[in-house]
């Protein structure tokens, strides 16, 4: 008999990646991936708590999860779950050590086989856990995970608890995971990580052991696009962006996280960057990729943040230009530093700054968009709805509506010129294939 599991994830793209890990175990032992809640036999919630608002959403969706398939085993996991274990009326709860471990547990509670102890082999938050190469719901583009903690402690962050110090994943099985990828048709590689540019850094290695690898990675036969998740404007040396530079495959997107603009605020955050450096890091990279889209994450209401330095915020988006901002209204974490900060920003206040800003974003955004009309793209297609159009990114990450008379399926990548735009989209006819 096979067992159904349904996926709920929430947070970032590590978790996805972790989904799909465990996706891949659970296939093995011959789960079946449903996509109808009501309908499963195991319901899998991997939980974030990035913020206070992420808790609370995390618990929502387990309650949630019960409520949808009532008959279902529930089972919360990942870094909510890490940090408070007690809180959740999950069935099987894990944190983010012991993940894996989950496998037998779930066995042995419906039955299957026994256990074997499952924490047996698990060395909780030292060592990175190897799941080997991990399928990607699209067929185009794979998240490929290279580390997992970090040791950076900023006021706000609960993560360095949650996941504990950084830990790399070996070169080999990195470059193991993404040949099989490439040979099954993965065109688009996405490196992620807690903290990327931290990569061997437990090796006492710097940012340049990041470089090192892309390089390794661009000579895999069948990878034609690397893209790297977010990114410490701090790790990102001219070494790296040299490096970087030469590297064709590197997508000129670069998620620079940058949380606020505010240089007092910055300070009380604990990043470890000011705004001084985050300009020059742009200015390279724009130097050395001219075309480049550079998006961002910024917190509003951080404590104790003024009027004087929302607006500082605000001003520093608009001179760096980001494609796009993801905004969050700050929310305190118990267990932060932030949480006993005096100061705590009124929540109309921080929801005006929130709406103040992601309107920034939108109009950067489209700005963005109408700046590549006239222009040569290149387009990974992701959808061929079979009427003559096909959608996807181009390798500046801005969503691109492409139509040909030429036949193409997804994977291929197809190259053309921008006619016109729809808001955050670009739009352009006649693409025919890359040589
Ligand atoms: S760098 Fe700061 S925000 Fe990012 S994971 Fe580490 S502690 Fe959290």
């Amino acid at each position: 008999m096979s067992f159904k599991v349904y996926f709920l994830t929430l947070g970032c793209k590590v978790n996805s990646y972790e989904t799909a890990a465990i996706g891949k175990l659970l296939a093995e032992e011959g789960f079946e991936e449903t996509e109808d809640p009501s309908s499963c036999d195991v319901y899998i919630v991997n939980t974030c708590a990035v913020t206070g608002e992420a808790d609370r959403k995390s618990r929502q969706m387990v309650r949630k999860a019960r409520r949808v398939a009532p008959n279902a085993i529930v089972v919360a996991m990942g870094c909510h779950t890490q940090m408070c274990m007690e809180e959740t009326d999950a069935d099987i709860v894990v944190g983010t050590d012991d993940r894996p471990a989950l496998i037998p547990i779930l066995l042995e509670k419906l039955n299957i086989r026994k256990s074997d102890n499952p924490s047996d082999d698990l060395d909780a938050g030292t060592r990175f856990f190897e799941y080997g190469s991990v399928p990607y719901q699209e067929n185009t583009r794979a998240i490929v995970k290279i580390e997992d903690g970090c040791n950076n402690f900023c006021t706000y962050c609960i993560i360095p608890y949650s996941r504990g110090r950084v830990r790399s994943r070996s070169r080999e099985a990195i470059l193991s995971e993404i040949s099989d990828m490439a040979q099954k048709g993965y065109r688009e590689f996405v490196i992620t990580g807690i903290h990327l540019c931290s990569f061997e850094k437990e090796l006492g290695r710097d940012s340049m052991a990041l470089g090192e690898l892309l390089e390794e990675v661009s000579k895999i036969k069948g990878v034609e696009r690397i893209r790297l998740g977010s990114l410490e404007p701090s790790c990102m040396t001219p070494e790296l962006i040299a490096k970087l530079k030469e590297i064709p495959a590197i997508c000129p997107h670069f998620h620079l996280s940058l949380q606020s603009g505010s240089d007092t605020v910055l300070k009380r955050m604990n990043r470890k960057y000011d705004t001084d450096l985050f300009r020059r890091v742009v200015k390279d990279l724009k130097s050395a990729f001219p075309n480049a889209s550079f998006t961002t994450d910024m917190i509003c209401g951080f404590p104790g943040e003024t009027e004087k330095e929302h607006k500082e915020s605000c001003a520093f988006a608009e001179e760096i230009g980001f494609t796009h901002i993801h905004v969050f209204p700050f929310s305190p974490r118990e267990g932060t530093k932030a949480w006993n900060m005096d100061d705590q920003v009124d929540g109309s206040v921080k929801s005006r700054r929130t709406a103040e800003l992601r309107s920034i974003s939108d109009k950067m955004e489209k700005e963005r968009a109408k700046s590549f009309v006239g222009k040569a793209v290149e387009v990974l297609v992701e959808q061929a709805p079979g009427d003559g159009t096909y959608e996807g990114y181009s390798k500046e990450y801005v969503r691109v509506i492409a139509s040909s008379e030429e036949k193409f399926v997804p994977g291929d990548i197809i190259l053309g010129t921008v006619n016109e735009f729809r808001d955050f989209e670009i739009i352009g006819r006649d693409f025919t294939e890359k040589s």
